[in-house]
């Protein structure tokens, strides 16, 4: 299954995968990639025929690292504003990783391995617009918008375009090594309840296709099936105790 929009291109950065959002008059990025990927990050973009100067705002779906490590590098490299959720906004702040509760034994495993600390002056990064519930991408010359949807972590966020994509970030997520093009629950989660709610209100925005920043992407009956039949959540709720 692939992205048939040729105006949202995915950007494997590695770990993760940011969305370019192509506009008339300026573009929007979703995400920045991990730590380190930010030439890599320029690079593709150049190779679409896009200079940093074209993106007028960077959407962060969440503070993790593989998703804001890069954030200087193209912050700095284009002038774009950056839009954070109000409730992730402090963890950009923080030097450490914050929201990691791992809601399954890969994720425990994940956790060892993954670095824990931001970069040096990462912590300078301020977002420019501070997202509360909805944030109407319209005046960035999209038909869109990005709504809340916590449980990740509590100020994780998706992009919804009118053309039918929802940008989902670690709502959900494509098997790590295997089974990609399956959705799983995230690794971790701040709230499990708030997460299955989210999920629900993705799923009741009727999007044609759901993006994730690991693997996918997922139609939105994959995600009903796989992720929210009552058996499913029965079973995971009595295991989590
Ligand atoms: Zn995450
Ligand atoms: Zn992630």
């Amino acid at each position: 299954m692939n992205i048939k929009n040729p105006a949202v291109l995915p950007i494997s950065l590695g770990r993760s995968t940011a969305y370019l959002i192509r506009g008339k008059n300026g573009h929007i990025l979703v995400d920045s990639g991990p730590p380190g990927s930010g030439k890599k990050l320029l690079k593709k973009l150049s190779q679409e025929g896009i200079s940093p100067e074209q993106i007028s705002l960077v959407v962060l779906t969440h503070a993790h690292l593989d998703h804001s490590g890069a954030l200087e590098d193209i912050l700095k490299a284009g002038g774009a504003k950056l839009a954070v959720h109000k409730d992730e906004a402090p963890a950009l702040e923080q030097e450490e990783e914050l929201h990691l509760n791992p809601v399954r034994p890969l994720g425990r495993l994940v956790k060892a391995f993954i670095g824990k600390k931001r970069k040096k002056g990462s912590s300078e990064i301020k977002p420019d617009l501070v997202i509360n519930k909805e944030l109407d991408l319209k005046p960035f010359g999209i038909k869109g918008k990005v709504v809340a949807t916590p449980g990740h972590t509590p100020g994780s966020v998706t992009v919804f375009l009118q053309t039918g994509e929802a940008i989902v970030g670690d709502l959900l997520m494509g098997g790590m090594l295997f089974r990609r093009r399956r959705p799983f629950y995230p690794l971790f989660a701040s709230d499990v309840k708030q997460l299955e709610r989210s999920i629900r209100l993705v799923l009741k925005l009727k999007p044609k296709l759901i993006l994730p920043a690991h693997g996918g992407p997922f139609t939105p009956a994959q995600v009903e099936t796989k992720l929210l039949q009552p058996r499913r959540i029965k079973r995971k709720k009595a295991r989590r105790g």
